[in-house]
C-alpha cells in the first residue's frame, strides 16, 4: 500500500502540481492538458483506483482508496486525472454494482475507459433536496419507452457529459422511499436542455459545472432501467453512502495540506518581534488542526474498514461526514488567516480551496440531515433500553 501511495504522490508531484496554476485557468489548453494527463495516469497503471478490476478500475477496496485519495485529493485537479471524480465515481460504482450486462457495456465501459463523463440527476429546485422522498420528475412507460418529463439543478457535470443517471417517480401510488426509479439518460437525447448554473467555488466548463437540466417528454428505452422499479431510493442510498465517503477522503488531502501551507508560513512570517509560531492563538490553530484532522483521518479509515467487510457503515458515514465537512472549513479559514492578505491571492491554492469546500456542507446531504440520522440511531438504542456503541 505505501508503495502505491507512493506511487501517486510521485505523479502528483511530477505532473498534477506544477500544472495546478495552468489547470485553474480552465480554458482550452487547460482541457487539453487535462486529457494530456489523464492518458499519462492510465498508462502507468494510476487509473479509476475506486473500482474493481473486474469493473474495468485498479482498485483494492475501500480501506486502500482511503489512503490513496487523501494524496490525490490535495488538489481539486487530482480526482479528474485519475478519473475517480464525482459524480463518474459513483455512477460508475452503481452501474457496477446494478446495471445489465448490455448497461456495463453501454455506459459503464466507456466511463472507465475515461471516453465518456457523466452526470446524476436527483435534486430539483422545486422540491427539498435534503429530503429526495418529494421530488417530482416523473417517467411513464409508453409503447417500450420511458417518457421523462422534470425538472432538475446541481446535476454536475452535466453539461460535459455522455449520458446522465435521472431519478424519477415511476410508482406515484407506492411507499414514500419505493415511488422513484433510475432512468439511464443519453445527454443527447431530444427533450432534454442543459444550462449551467454558477456555483461558489466552481468557476468551470464541462467537467466542473452545475447544470439546470429540464425534461421534456424525453423518450428512452425501456432497458435504460438501472435495477428494479422502485429501487430509486435504495439505489441512491447505495451511491451516496460510499460517496460521502469519498469525499471525506479526498477532504483529507485538502485539510492536510492547508495544514502544512499554515504550519511553514507561521514559522517564515514574522511580526511584533517573532515569528507567528511563537504566538499562542496560532499554536492552538496548529495543535486544534492536528487533532481534528486525525480524528477524521480514523473516522473515515474506520468507516472504510467496515463498509470493505459489507457493513453499509451508516451511522460511521453520517458521523464523518458532518464532522469532517466542519473541520475542512475550519482549517482552510485557520490556514487563510495565518497566511493574511496573501492567504486572499491567487498565490497559494488556499482561497480556491476555501471557496470550493464550503459546498462540502450542502451537498451529499446538509450538515442538519446527517447529525439527524446520527442521533436518531443513538436514540433509538436507548428508547429500545440499551445503550448506543461504536462496534
Ligand atoms: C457543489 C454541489 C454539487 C452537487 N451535485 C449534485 C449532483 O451531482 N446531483 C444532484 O442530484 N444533486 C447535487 N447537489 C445537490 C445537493 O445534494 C443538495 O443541494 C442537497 O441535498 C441539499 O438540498 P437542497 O439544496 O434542496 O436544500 P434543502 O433541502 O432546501 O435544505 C436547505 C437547508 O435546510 C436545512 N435542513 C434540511 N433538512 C433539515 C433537517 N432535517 N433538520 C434541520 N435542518 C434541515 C439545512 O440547513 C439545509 O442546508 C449538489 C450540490 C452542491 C452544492
Amino acid at each position: 500500500m505505501e508503495e502505491l501511495k507512493g506511487r501517486y504522490r510521485a505523479f502528483m508531484e511530477a505532473h498534477v502540481y506544477p500544472n495546478e496554476a495552468a489547470l485553474s485557468r480552465e480554458d482550452d489548453a487547460a482541457a487539453a492538458l487535462v486529457s494530456e494527463l489523464r492518458a499519462q495516469a492510465k498508462a502507468e497503471g494510476l487509473w479509476a483506483p475506486h473500482l474493481p478490476p473486474e469493473a474495468g478500475g485498479t482498485g483494492q477496496g475501500f480501506l486502500v482508496y482511503a489512503h490513496l485519495n487523501e494524496e490525490i485529493g490535495r488538489t481539486v485537479w487530482g480526482q479528474l486525472v485519475f478519473n475517480c471524480q464525482a459524480p463518474d465515481a459513483g455512477n460508475g460504482e452503481i452501474l457496477h454494482m446494478f446495471g445489465t450486462a448490455e448497461q456495463k457495456e453501454r455506459f459503464l465501459a466507456p466511463l472507465v475507459a475515461g471516453d465518456t463523463r457523466s452526470f446524476f440527476s436527483m435534486t430539483e429546485p422545486e422540491v427539498s433536496g435534503a429530503d429526495p422522498t418529494g421530488l417530482r420528475t416523473t417517467a411513464r412507460l409508453d409503447g417500450g419507452e420511458w417518457v421523462i418529463d422534470g425538472h432538475k439543478w446541481f446535476s454536475s457535470g452535466a453539461e460535459d457529459a455522455g449520458f446522465g443517471i435521472v431519478m424519477a417517480v415511476t410508482e406515484p401510488d407506492a411507499d414514500r422511499h419505493r415511488r422513484m426509479s433510475q432512468i439511464i439518460v443519453p445527454a443527447d437525447a431530444p427533450g432534454i436542455t442543459i444550462e449551467p448554473v454558477p456555483v461558489m467555488g466552481h468557476r468551470g466548463r464541462g467537467w466542473s459545472t452545475h447544470c439546470e437540466v429540464t425534461y421534456s417528454g424525453v423518450r428512452v428505452p425501456a432497458e435504460n432501467l438501472l435495477g428494479e422499479r422502485g429501487d430509486g431510493f435504495l439505489i441512491a442510498q447505495k451511491r451516496l453512502g460510499p460517496g460521502r465517503i469519498h469525499h471525506v477522503m479526498r477532504w483529507l488531502g485538502q485539510m492536510q495540506r492547508a495544514f502544512e501551507l499554515m504550519c511553514r508560513r507561521a514559522l517564515e512570517r514574522e511580526a511584533f518581534g517573532g515569528p507567528l509560531a511563537e504566538k499562542q492563538t496560532v499554536q492552538n490553530w496548529i495543535a486544534d488542526s492536528a487533532a481534528d484532522i486525525q480524528a477524521c483521518r480514523l473516522l473515515t479509515l474506520e468507516a472504510a474498514h467496515k463498509i470493505d467487510r459489507g457493513d453499509e457503515a451508516r451511522v460511521e458515514i453520517s458521523l464523518v461526514k458532518f464532522f469532517a465537512a466542519r473541520v475542512l472549513n475550519e482549517v482552510i479559514d485557520r490556514a487563510i488567516q495565518v497566511h493574511g492578505g496573501l492567504g486572499l491571492t491567487d498565490r497559494t491554492p488556499l482561497a480556491a480551496m476555501w471557496a470550493m469546500a464550503r459546498g462540502g456542507r450542502i451537498y451529499d446531504g446538509p450538515d442538519e440531515v446527517h447529525r439527524m440520522v446520527v442521533s436518531r440511531r443513538i436514540l433509538k438504542d436507548f428508547a429500545d433500553g440499551g445503550t448506543y456503541r461504536f462496534s
